[in-house]
C-alpha cells in the first residue's frame, strides 16, 4: 500500500492540549465518542466502558440538547452533566459536552474538560463571547447552512475575549438530498486546515445520520486531514432518546476504530489517541 504523508507545509494547525498527555491537532488522530444524550448512569457507563476498553480518551454526551422539536428529549440538565463527570472520572476519561445556552457555560466549565458549540448556536454570539471568557477548548461545529468563511469568523468572536483554544467540527452541512440527513463536506475539513490555525474534527454522525453510512464517512473525513471524530455511539441505538438512526452499537464502534486506525495511518498520522 501506498503510503501518504500528510503536507504539513500546507497546514499551520496549533494543537490544542486537552490534557498532559493529549492533544487534538497533532500527530495522533483523537476520538471523542458516546451517547447523542446522556440518558442514565447505566447507559452512559456502559459506552463509557467500552470506549475506555478501546483505547479512547474522550466522552461525548449532551446534557442540554438542541432538538428540532420542542416535544423531543431536551436532555437532563445538570443530573446528565454530573452523570457524565462520574462515569468519565470512573475510567479516568474526559468530557466533552454542549452548552446550549450562556447559561450554562459555568455548568460546563464545571463538569467537562471540552465545551461544545453545537451546529445551531455557530453564530449565536453571546455564547461565544460567554465561552471565550473562559480558558476551556471549545469545539465549534459548523452551522449546517454556514459557509466556511462565516465558520472561521465565528471562531474570532471566541478569540476575541482572550480563549484560543478552539477546535472546529465539520458535522455536515443541509444539500437536496433526503436520503441522508446531512452531507459531510469533506471540502470544509481540507480548506479549513489549510486556511486557519485550528485542529478540525469530522462528525460523521450528524453528516450522515445513517448508521451505515457512519463507518465510510469517518475515513474520508481521516483522509481528508481531520485531526479526529466526534462519533455517536450507544448500546441500544433502537432505543436511544436521541438520534438512535445514526448511532453505532458498541461492536460497530470498535468496527470503526479498527478502520479508522488503518486510514490514519495510511495518510502519515501516528495512530489515535
Ligand atoms: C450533537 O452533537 O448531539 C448535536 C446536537 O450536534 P449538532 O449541533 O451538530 O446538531
Ligand atoms: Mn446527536
Amino acid at each position: 500500500m501506498e503510503i501518504f504523508e500528510m503536507d504539513v507545509e500546507q497546514t499551520k494547525t496549533i494543537p490544542v492540549q486537552i490534557a498532559p498527555d493529549l492533544a487534538v491537532g497533532g500527530q495522533e488522530v483523537v476520538l471523542m465518542a458516546g451517547p447523542c444524550s446522556v440518558e442514565s448512569y447505566e447507559q452512559t457507563r456502559a459506552v463509557a466502558e467500552a470506549l475506555h476498553a478501546q483505547g479512547v480518551r474522550i466522552l461525548r454526551g449532551g446534557a442540554f440538547k438542541p432538538r428540532t422539536s420542542p416535544r423531543s428529549f431536551q436532555g437532563l440538565g445538570l443530573e446528565g452533566l454530573k452523570i457524565l463527570r462520574a462515569v468519565a472520572d470512573e475510567f479516568g476519561l474526559l468530557v466533552i459536552t454542549e452548552a446550549l445556552g450562556v447559561e450554562h457555560v459555568p455548568w460546563v466549565v464545571e463538569y467537562a474538560d471540552i465545551i461544545q458549540i453545537g451546529s445551531r448556536n455557530m453564530q449565536h454570539f453571546p455564547l461565544l463571547w460567554a465561552v471565550g471568557e473562559t480558558e476551556k477548548p471549545v469545539l465549534l461545529k459548523r452551522g449546517f447552512m454556514a459557509t466556511i468563511t462565516e465558520w472561521l469568523l465565528a471562531t474570532e468572536h471566541i478569540t476575541s475575549r482572550g480563549n484560543e483554544r478552539i477546535i472546529l467540527c465539520e458535522r455536515g452541512i443541509r444539500s437536496f438530498g433526503t436520503e441522508t440527513r446531512n452531507t459531510l463536506d469533506t471540502n470544509a475539513i481540507a480548506l479549513a486546515k489549510m486556511e486557519s490555525p485550528w485542529p478540525v474534527m469530522g462528525d460523521p454522525s450528524h453528516a450522515t445520520g445513517r448508521a451505515d453510512l457512519v463507518i465510510p464517512a469517518a475515513r474520508a473525513a481521516i483522509a481528508a486531514g481531520a485531526d479526529g471524530l466526534l462519533v455517536e455511539v450507544h448500546p441500544h441505538p433502537d432505543q436511544a432518546w436521541s438520534d438512535g438512526d445514526q448511532s453505532l452499537t458498541l461492536p460497530e464502534f470498535s468496527r470503526l476504530v479498527g478502520q479508522v486506525r488503518r486510514v490514519a495511518e495510511a495518510v502519515g498520522r501516528s495512530g489515535l489517541g
